[in-house]
């Protein structure tokens, strides 16, 4: 059997099928980090490698960006956990004829987000290697009551976002299309969301510390595959309406112009790193107040539900399944996101 028969899920759910926990293990494989018990607080603990060809194209974004983009998403992840990211270990394998001043920009772009966001990078390794290759390991931690999991939501839940979507998504179709009249301003701004993605630091630790919010999760391949995330590890469903997911307006604008569904960019296009994550009705008040202090929007965009499946409810009432999102080694469920990091 070769891997794209059952895509980079079944192999995940294949090759640690009976791995062991238990010890300080809290919550193992199956969420943005592993949760561990230290004592005092939670450890949280997370990795993502980036592969040249794979996740980008040098020819469209700077090794600088590379470097960036490689640690703000695993920043991403322990945001995604309602957890503060402490210290890193990067990985690097790079061809012989790697310019060492391209190495040099490329730390200077990790050094920069790292230093952003409080992570002090502490050891790694140098290899070589066909293709330029960025891994980055990320521990993190939280109070032991402000940890948050996607498998928290519960029905009734409302269903709510940080920020705008489809931005990343429209800087990827402008990097791709260069001539493609667009005002400066935008284009910067957009390039900036699909390279340069902040991740929700402060907002993840908000929602960690508010018991209202019950799941948590980031929006790394986009707001329909990582709603269904939330979904399958809680055992509910979700209504999405449509009418209601936030487009980031740049990306709207030139969507239109392309003749694209703005909201599409939104649902599918992922890499915007916003957060997704459910929350008890009577506690919406007092958690977009506390969002807002901290520089965040909260976008109601859904309902949690009895039962199973994830819905996008179009303007007029009537249901759609809302499925897809990024998969590697699947011939049918992925998709090509080009340069995609
Ligand atoms: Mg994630």
């Amino acid at each position: 059997m070769k891997i794209h028969e059952i895509g980079e899920f079944g192999l995940i759910a294949r090759l640690t099928s009976g791995m062991e926990t238990g010890g300080g293990v809290v919550k193992g494989i199956g969420d943005d980090a592993a949760v561990l018990d230290s004592g005092e607080f939670l450890l949280l603990f997370t990795t993502d490698a980036v592969v040249e060809g794979v996740h980008f194209d040098r020819r469209y974004i700077t090794v600088e960006d590379i470097g960036y983009k490689s640690m703000a998403v695993n920043i991403s992840d322990i945001a995604a956990m309602g957890g503060k990211p402490t210290y890193a270990v990067v990985t690097v394998g790079l061809p012989d004829d790697f310019d060492v001043e391209d190495a040099d920009a490329m730390y200077r772009g990790l050094r920069q987000v790292a230093a952003n966001y409080g992570v002090v990078v502490v050891g790694g390794d140098i290899t070589s290697a066909p293709v330029l290759i960025v891994n980055v390991a990320l521990l993190g931690e939280t109070a032991p009551d402000g940890v948050r999991y996607r498998s928290g939501a519960q029905p009734g839940d409302i269903i709510c976002v940080t920020g705008s979507l489809g931005g990343s998504a429209g800087g990827l179709f402008l990097q791709g299309n260069e001539e493609f009249p667009c005002p400066e301003p935008l284009r910067d701004l957009l390039l900036k969301k699909h390279r340069r993605p902040e991740p929700r630091v402060a907002a993840g630790m908000v929602l960690g510390g508010l018991s209202g919010v019950h799941g948590l999760i980031d929006i790394s391949d986009g707001l329909a595959s990582d709603i269904n995330h939330i979904a399958l590890a809680s055992g509910v469903g979700c209504h999405i309406y449509k009418a209601a997911v936030p487009v980031e307006p740049a990306a709207e604008l030139v969507a239109r112009r392309a003749g694209k569904d703005p909201v599409d960019w939104a649902l599918y296009g992922g890499e915007d790193y916003e957060l997704l994550f459910t929350v008890a009705p009577g506690a919406m008040g007092e958690i977009s107040a506390a969002l807002l202090a901290c520089g965040a929007d909260c976008r109601p965009v859904g309902r949690v539900l009895d039962g199973e499946g994830v819905w996008l409810v179009l303007a007029e009432g009537s249901l759609t399944a809302l499925t897809g999102g990024y998969q590697h080694f699947s011939s049918a469920g992925g998709k090509d996101r080009g340069s995609r990091p």
